[in-house]
């Protein structure tokens, strides 16, 4: 079952969020601290009138990575190429790309975890040197030759920083997490992507969708889409308090946003395993989901409501996930209070 509230694009998206991306970094909602860093470095480097530095995004899905990269590119007044490190299969795939590039362009690669070694160590001189070496001939005439290539800025994105490697991590000038957005942060986007799509809305309905958008605008751009549409067919299009928690009500969604498959994970960690710790993959066999998919989709948002914690052991259920489900918090306390 693909999720409503799943923070990976789906295919509705698409076309939402070509219109809804904002262009310009004065409307990039949030991230204060990663948009001022930004703006001075681009500053810094138009100033010198050279490429921005290499800049590496991390942080879950949806927060505006990709969009960034956009925006950097618009700033910086320079064309974007998008592609992402599972695409990149070759080293010959990489040079097909970067020969393209202008001075200063920015080149976005997405999941630039997920490159391959071989196109890595490519990667190396093509980041530091902008020197292309490719090999040319086979066996024994084989020769490499290196090709010298316009400074461009690499924008590289992922949901998993920790299992970048090393080498990659260190040739990037600048790196920025995006956190979850703030409620007030997400109302902003909600109420702009409101606007941008002509909806007539009360405060108190987008402020439904805000609460349930589990801080990543790309969730609450879906909700606002399916909040709209039952708006249009039962309520002559206007999102109000009421006809929000109806539509929301009707997605499975709960006050803070969590659906079915996050109650299934905290269920099954409090009730099949006692709170925890337990590992991730007895979770994932649990509930029929993969491993990767729990660590990157769903576990983000329950670590930041605090819900879970990762222990060396495993996965642990806190007091606030038991108070939600409405159960009772029994783990940390003496089983036999005559025993202390
Ligand atoms: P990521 O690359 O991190 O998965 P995206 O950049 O594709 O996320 O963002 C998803 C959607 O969320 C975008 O299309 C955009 O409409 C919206 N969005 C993301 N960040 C912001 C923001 N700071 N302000 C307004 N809208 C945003």
């Amino acid at each position: 079952m693909e999720r409503i509230v799943s923070a990976k694009p789906r295919e509705e998206d698409v076309v939402l969020d070509r219109g809804l991306r904002p262009k310009q970094l004065v409307d990039f909602v949030g991230q204060e601290k990663v948009k001022d860093n930004l703006n001075i470095a681009m500053a810094a480097a138009q100033g010198r009138g050279e490429a921005l530095d290499h800049i590496l995004l991390y942080g879950p899905p949806g927060l505006g990575k990709t969009t960034l990269a956009y925006i950097i590119a618009a700033e910086m007044g320079v064309s974007i190429k998008i592609t992402s490190g599972p695409a990149i299969e070759r080293p010959g795939d990489l040079a097909a790309i970067i020969t393209n590039l202008n001075k200063g362009d920015v080149l976005f690669i997405d999941e630039v975890h997920r490159l391959g070694r071989v196109v890595e160590e490519v990667l190396y001189p093509v980041m530091e040197e902008f020197g292309l070496d490719i090999v040319i001939g086979k066996g024994a005439g084989a020769r490499s030759l290196r090709l010298n290539l316009p400074r461009f800025t690499l924008v590289g994105a992922t949901t998993r920083f920790a299992m970048l490697s090393p080498p990659l991590r260190d040739r990037f000038g600048a790196v920025y997490r995006l956190d979850f957005y703030d409620q007030d942060a997400i109302k902003v986007i909600v109420a702009r992507s409101a606007r941008l799509l002509s909806l007539e809305a009360e405060e108190e309905g987008l402020e439904e969708i805000a609460k349930r958008s589990r801080g990543t605008p790309r969730v609450a751009n879906r909700l606002l889409k399916r909040v709209r549409d039952y708006a249009e067919v039962m309520a002559q299009g206007v999102i109000t308090e009421e006809v929000a928690l109806e539509a929301l009500g009707r997605l499975e969604i709960d006050s803070i946003g969590l659906d079915e498959v996050d109650h299934k994970i905290l269920r099954t960690i409090v009730e099949k395993f006692n709170g925890g710790p337990v590992g991730l993959d007895t979770i994932a066999a649990a509930i029929s989901e993969e491993a990767d998919t729990i660590m990157d989709v769903y576990e983000p948002y329950l670590l930041q409501l605090s819900f879970l914690e990762r222990t060396p052991r495993g996965r642990v259920a806190t007091r606030f996930a038991y108070e939600h489900l409405g159960l009772q918090y029994t783990k940390g306390q003496p089983e036999q209070p005559g025993l202390w």
